[in-house]
């Protein structure tokens, strides 16, 4: 093993981290944490520390690290076909086989499944697909996507568009411009503090419908949401958001794009978000939880009504043009494979919604009264705790005063790793779903205190 100073000096000198303060970094004032082993909901660094992850990875690894099962069979893929491609009607037993296994899982009136390998590729393929469905459909001036501020879509150039925070597009010139955003159903931010749920619904509904007019339904393909707002503050929507904002959708024609990177397969305690809260999309983007980040691999899943379509557009123009390398890889689909069984095997998205509900009720109870503690929020395997200066009047912190960074460090320092989301000073917790009420218990103890430690 190669000395830590060694090992420090080569990730200083070469190594250009993602989603990172570049200088910070440079300065030395940020953490190299170098992770070497996990097993269960525990990760292990160089220096032989042990941590509950309480974000699985980044929402990833969903059944847990160190899991035999998946490790032998890509190992087993790796020897008998590492690769083969998918283009020109070409597939592996795995990429096939998985296809299946998907469809079966998803909502009755998906048809087809397109893989690529992250979570931003496959929303950047349905764009493509409904640009092209529109174009096949002689409505070429139909292209324009809604998304909701702080939704996250990925970091490319037109998924990063689609993503609502600012971070994403600074300095980026984006979004583009076929991209328009509206309100977030974050009913813990709405402006006007008098509003019921039900009436903050309504408003979001009504800035729908607002904008629709605004730039003409006529060049509107589709909306693209999260069931549940992930990066952008883990915030399950009010009740009636969906049916109603799907309602909108249906009148007037665009299509509708669930992104199920982090809810599908499982979080919520269903298999699908759609599922969950009665979403009927064209398109599902799948990843993460699609392997559980054994291996990368994402999905676009394709409602029989598109479908229908794009195999009409290959016989007007010939074979579709859209094709990655490493589609359907199937090291990938392998892993992808053996994680779907295991979750069966295990009951693990049952455990996801008891336990998780579990944690967002012990949370609520050591923190709701808090006077720095806005709001406990969660779902599933999903929970938030929202952090604010005063809780009359909901003031929040400065984002300069790094008050949610802060009790994220001091959560790290004592062994518990939760993130800091990005936009607000919201601690955010997405644990394996093999999480046991006991580590539940440790997670809550170390959020009261890290909280303690910081704001008092
Ligand atoms: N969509 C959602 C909802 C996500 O949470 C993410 C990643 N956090 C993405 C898309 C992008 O996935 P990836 O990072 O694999 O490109």
């Amino acid at each position: 093993m190669l000395k830590n100073d060694l090992l420090e000096q080569w990730d200083r000198e070469t190594f250009f981290h993602p989603s990172t303060h570049l200088a910070e970094f440079a300065r030395g004032n940020l953490a190299q944490r170098v992770i070497t082993g996990g097993s269960g909901c525990h990760i292990v660094d160089r220096d032989g520390n042990r941590h509950l992850d309480a974000f699985a990875g980044l929402y990833c690894v969903n059944v847990g690290y160190g899991r035999a099962e998946i490790a032998e069979a890509i190992a087993e893929q790796a020897r008998e076909l590492a690769y083969y491609h998918a283009y020109v009607g070409h597939g592996t037993e795995a990429s096939i086989t998985l296809s299946k296994m998907i469809l079966d899982r998803a909502p009755d009136h998906m048809s087809k499944v397109y893989f690529g390998l992250s979570g931003s590729d496959a929303n950047e393929t349905n764009i493509k697909l409904i640009w092209y469905y529109n174009n096949i459909l002689g409505r070429p001036e139909k292209k324009k996507i809604i998304s909701r501020w702080r939704g996250y879509h990925g970091s490319g150039l037109m998924t990063g568009s689609l993503t609502g925070l600012e971070l994403f597009h600074k300095k980026f010139d984006l979004p583009l411009a076929q991209v328009v955003h509206t309100e977030a159903p974050y009913y813990f931010r709405r402006t006007d503090l008098d509003q019921s749920e039900a009436e903050f619904v309504a408003h979001c509904v009504a800035e729908l419908e607002d904008l629709i007019e605004q730039e003409g339904a006529d060049t509107i393909a589709a909306f693209i949401g999260e069931p549940v707002l992930g990066t952008g503050g883990i915030v399950p929507p009010p009740a009636g958001y969906w049916p109603a904002i799907q309602a909108v959708l249906d009148k007037h024609d665009i299509l509708l794009i669930a992104d199920e990177v982090v809810t599908g397969f499982g979080r919520l305690g269903s298999m699908f978000g759609s599922d969950h809260y009665g979403i009927k999309p064209d398109l599902i983007t799948i990843a993460k939880g699609l392997t559980s980040a054994y291996a990368p691999l994402s999905g676009s899943i394709v409602s029989d009504r598109m479908w229908r379509v794009l195999e009409q557009g290959t016989d007007e123009n010939g074979p579709i043009g859209h094709g990655w390398t490493y589609s359907a890889h199937p090291i990938g689909a392998a892993a992808g494979v053996a994680n779907l069984k295991l979750l069966n095997a295990l009951d693990l998205i049952t455990n996801a919604g008891a336990v998780g509900q579990y944690l967002t009720a012990q949370m609520a109870d050591a923190l709701a009264d808090h006077p720095h503690v806005g709001e406990v929020r969660g779902e599933g395997m999903l929970c938030a705790v929202e952090l604010v200066r005063e809780r009359e009047g909901r003031v929040f912190f400065d984002a300069s005063e790094k008050i949610g960074p802060q009790v994220a460090a001091a959560m790290a320092e004592s062994g518990v790793i939760a993130r800091a989301m990005p936009q607000g000073d919201i601690i955010g917790f997405a644990p394996p779903f093999c999480l046991s009420q006991k580590e539940a218990d440790e997670i809550v103890d170390a959020t009261r205190q890290a909280i303690e430690t910081v704001l008092t």
